[in-house]
């Protein structure tokens, strides 16, 4: 078992946390309303934030913490606010309504330029939430202009994956990396982690792309992926579970290409997977190549889509996606 310290300790906490709850709402039916944006939101998306930045300040008592919700639709909502206090005390039994808005509201901050922050997606795959297939739970600590800590839980993700099943659904995993080391993984709610290790050469290529086909040209991934030459398998995975995926191994590159050239990705969306997978040796940057800016949250927009791919296989799909005239905004 490694020594974790404090900071990458309490971010493992936080995720395993905010896990517990995301499941314990994922049992019954799951209450959920549209954000302005018109993305779906849960109880639990609110209830995660409060519990990972309960248990991380804690710990961690100056986090600045750039999270995905604010606490503003629910001080007008009495009934959603009485939901998410509820599913809150599933990991923080203590908590109250002004605990948990005020718990959301610090997980809602925006650092000083150059500072350094932590981001939480509190449920990534919102979607997939709701369809009770692929989700994560995902905190990154960013310094500089890079995703240092990261720990992902991922409550439905099979700890060894079938290629060949229709979806990569199972018990659950959770990565975590410090600032420096290797990943470690464990199962989903507690227990031991174990190291991950990463094979030499893959044979098949495996890789994996969003589920929704508004988040990512899928018909385009695909395209890109064939003109390597080597045959293909593909995982459609909702949330930074494919950073999961590709981190660990199992696949060997996560490509995502914006449906619209004026999409910008935002840090939550992508600071712990990249933490992650980097640390296993993976290679992360955007579509023309290019590493991935963190400095300015909450966008990252001086990169246009996603490439996470094995070390042997990114600079080919860097050449192929140029080849294909996607690595820069059409
Ligand atoms: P996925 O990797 O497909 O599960 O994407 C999940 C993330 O997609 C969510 O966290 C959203 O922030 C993000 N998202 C929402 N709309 C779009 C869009 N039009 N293009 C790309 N990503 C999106
Ligand atoms: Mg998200």
């Amino acid at each position: 078992m490694p020594e974790l310290d404090i900071p990458t300790a309490a971010a493992l906490r936080a995720v395993r946390d905010a896990s517990r709850v995301c499941r314990a709402v994922s049992a019954g039916a799951i209450t959920s309303v549209a954000k302005s944006d018109q993305s779906p939101v849960t109880i639990a998306d609110f209830a995660a934030q409060a519990v990972v930045v309960h248990v991380l300040t804690a710990a961690v008592h100056d986090a600045v913490v750039v999270g995905e919700e604010s606490a503003e639709l629910l001080r007008s909502d009495d009934e959603l606010c009485a939901g998410v206090v509820a599913a809150a005390r599933v990991a923080w039994p203590e908590a109250d309504r002004e605990a948990v808005l005020a718990a959301i509201d610090t997980g809602a901050r925006r650092p000083p330029p150059g500072a350094s922050y932590w981001t939480l997606d509190p449920i990534d795959g919102t979607k997939g939430f709701l369809r009770r297939e692929q989700y994560a739970v995902c905190l990154a600590r960013v310094d500089g202009d890079t995703p240092t800590i990261g720990a992902l839980a991922c409550p439905n993700l099979a700890p060894v994956v079938d290629v060949h099943a229709a979806s990569p659904a199972g018990s659950g995993i959770v990565l975590v990396c410090g600032a420096s080391g290797p990943v470690w993984r464990g199962a989903i709610e507690d227990g031991p982690l174990a190291q991950v290790v990463i094979d030499e050469q893959p044979g098949v290529i495996v890789i994996t792309h969003s589920v929704e086909p508004e988040h990512s040209r899928i018909d385009r991934v695909r395209a890109v992926v064939e003109r390597l030459g080597t045959p293909m398998l593909a995982i459609p995975c909702d949330s930074q579970a494919k950073y999961a995926l590709v981190a660990q191994g199992i696949a060997h590159a996560y490509l995502r290409i914006p449906t619209r050239p004026e999409r910008v990705e935002t840090v939550w969306d992508h600071a712990a997977g990249v933490a992650l997978a980097t640390r296993t040796g993976m290679r992360v940057s955007d579509l023309a190549g290019e590493p991935l800016d963190f400095s300015i949250p909450p966008g990252l927009a001086s990169n246009y889509g996603i490439l996470c791919a094995h070390p042997r296989l990114h600079a080919d799909l860097v050449r192929e996606l140029a080849a294909l005239g996607l690595s820069t905004k059409p």
